[in-house]
């Protein structure tokens, strides 16, 4: 158990006044508004806790008796341990952190199919906390600083005794006056009003990845608002949204889109252009392509998300049959349809039909 004598540094006869001068100085030093680092909190609570114990005439003598620690040492079942179990006392021993983590954000933000084939880089504008500038955080005006709570002398905590069935026991409360830090802001910053942050616009720049799917929720982790008195910032997420293109479709990380062939080069076969979003690409229909055949550009698709190279643009034929045809023209298919007497109209099998072409685009 240690030793509270030697963690205030005074000596075991030292008066009331020296323990709660030697506390004071300690707690200014430590206090976790101060000095966030995790050993000087932990210290923080070794040093609180001593003061506890010594600044009490009847805990202190019962401690000068034999180490008996009235509060639980550190180790065993404690009597803090039991006090909670009987009374359900908030555990918390010692101020708490002024400084809070900040709230996360979310953020929509709708993107068009090229820019999710490509990725994109986009300047968004959010509302939100930052620190603030006056004060750095501090919440206190500058060239003053925050002061001892003189109530709770710092501990955060008000104690007070009380009889129960364990005999006399000290139950602990929040300070009502430092509600719980330990510390007040004698002059608070007035920029923010002693909240170390302020409301304003910031912008930001996002860069969308390329791949990314509609509904896909992105995570910018520190990017939410800052945290009241210079409190960690929160997260910031964002969720994208994808514009439907009036041509091309996807399907995973490929492109999908239809185009139409006149029956002659649909026969004859031939070439034609189309424009893609790498601009114009060429795409030979072959002799006798019918209506559901696929044909694939390759890596003319979406950029992988995960992974590297880029899915295929499917093109999708369909064979436009001629409605108006003038006499001389209808006269040249009545001589092909001669030609051609072992065609005919009959049933297929579904799997190899009109339907199987379709589901396969
Ligand atoms: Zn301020
Ligand atoms: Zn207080």
């Amino acid at each position: 158990m240690a030793d509270h004598y030697e963690v205030l540094g005074v000596s075991r006869d030292a008066s009331e006044d020296q323990i709660k001068k030697a506390y004071r100085r300690l707690a200014r030093e430590l206090h976790p508004d101060v000095n966030p680092a995790p050993e000087a909190q932990e210290r923080f609570k070794l040093v609180t806790h001593a003061y506890e114990v010594l600044s009490d005439a009847n805990s202190r003598r019962q401690f000068d008796m034999g180490g008996q620690d009235p509060f639980g040492g550190a180790g065993g079942f404690g009597f803090g341990d039991i006090f909670d179990t009987f009374f359900g006392g908030g555990g918390q021993r010692g101020p708490k952190s002024r400084a809070e983590r900040g709230q996360d954000a979310l953020i929509r933000v709708e993107l068009t199919l090229q820019e999710v084939v490509f990725g994109v880089a986009k300047e968004i504008e959010i509302d939100t906390a930052v620190i603030c500038e006056t004060c750095s955080g501090s919440c206190c005006r500058p060239g003053t600083s925050m002061a001892l709570c003189d109530i709770c002398h710092g501990t955060g905590q008000i104690q007070r005794q009380v009889r129960s069935l364990l005999g006399n026991v000290v139950t602990s409360q929040p300070c009502g006056t430092c509600r719980g830090y330990g510390q007040v802001i004698p002059e608070p910053c007035l920029d923010c009003r002693g909240q170390g942050r302020v409301r304003a616009r910031r912008s930001l720049d996002l860069n969308i990845p390329a791949g990314v799917e509609d509904g896909l929720r992105l995570q910018l982790s520190g990017q939410g608002e800052v945290g009241f008195a210079g409190g960690p910032n929160g997260d910031l997420y964002v969720d994208v949204t994808v514009k439907e293109h009036d041509v091309f479709g996807r399907q995973g990380d490929d492109l999908t889109c239809v185009i139409s062939v006149p029956m002659h080069d649909a026969i004859l076969g031939g070439l034609t252009k189309i424009d893609t979003f790498d601009g114009a690409a060429q795409v030979e229909i072959e002799p006798g392509q019918q209506t559901g055949d696929i044909i694939t550009l390759k890596g003319k698709g979406v950029q992988r998300l995960r992974g590297s190279g880029r899915g295929d643009l499917k093109i999708r034929v369909q064979v436009v049959t001629p409605s108006k045809l003038d006499s001389k023209q209808r006269e040249l298919i009545r001589k092909l349809a001669t030609m051609r007497k072992s065609d005919s109209i009959k049933l297929v099998q579904q799997s190899h039909g009109f339907f199987a072409g379709r589901r396969k685009h």
